[in-house]
């Protein structure tokens, strides 16, 4: 009865958060992102898990939820961490969830005695490679990174010189990331066309 009622909680707040974010523009991972995302962490059961990203903490606390697992995640503006930092509370994932308030780029030392079993990188698309060259040194051997936003609205896929300056060179850089991650040789990589595009890349 009493995991009936903790669901039921459970779910009322995903839907306000999702609400939340619908309302502010905030960019949370879609319904069928949210799909593999929990699929893949079933399937690879992951202990310890590393988000840079965290917006309100909806991928977060799903994952902690999914995986029983410690989720540390990194989020550099204030009032998302603040609105995230409340719904971790609200959900009593306190400690399962830890939110680190810093850029990204600049937070390395404050997790670098951790080590992870998966890394879901949810940030800043232009800083993608940066990020995996940064944090997966903490990676576990056969640990996974899984990226979001692969296709970015499929404009990965479209014609560079009919965006914006500013959208042109971060997809750019998104597709530099692409090469980046199918090249790399000590990871097998795939990218799916689910969601908003979400690659998964083994450490071999
Ligand atoms: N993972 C969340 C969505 C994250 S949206 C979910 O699906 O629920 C992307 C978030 O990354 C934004 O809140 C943005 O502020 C944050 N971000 C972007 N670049 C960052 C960086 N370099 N360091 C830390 N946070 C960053
Ligand atoms: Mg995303």
């Amino acid at each position: 009865m009493k995991v009936v009622t903790n669901n039921l909680k459970f779910n009322q707040k995903l839907n306000e958060m999702r609400e939340y974010a619908k309302l502010n523009h905030v960019p949370i991972i879609n319904d069928d992102g949210l799909s593999i995302l929990k699929t893949i962490i079933a399937l690879y059961k992951p202990k310890n898990i590393l988000e840079i990203g965290t917006a309100i903490g909806y991928s977060a606390s799903i994952m902690s939820m999914t995986s029983d697992s410690t989720v540390y995640t990194i989020e550099r503006d204030e009032v998302m961490y603040n609105e995230a930092k409340k719904n971790i509370s609200d959900l009593n994932l306190d400690g399962k969830v830890n939110i680190i308030f810093d850029d990204a780029l600049n937070s390395f030392d404050k997790l670098s005695d951790k080590k992870f079993d998966m890394i879901f990188i949810d940030a800043a698309k232009a800083q993608y490679t940066k990020f995996f060259e940064l944090y997966t040194p903490l990676l576990n051997k056969g640990g996974i990174v899984v990226c979001d936003n692969m296709y970015f609205h499929n404009l990965v896929n479209s014609d560079l010189e009919s965006l914006s300056k500013n959208v042109r060179n971060m997809v750019k850089k998104l597709q530099m990331f692409h090469e980046f991650l199918l090249n790399n040789e000590n990871y097998e990589t795939s990218i799916f066309d689910i969601g908003d595009g979400i690659s998964i890349s083994i450490s071999k």
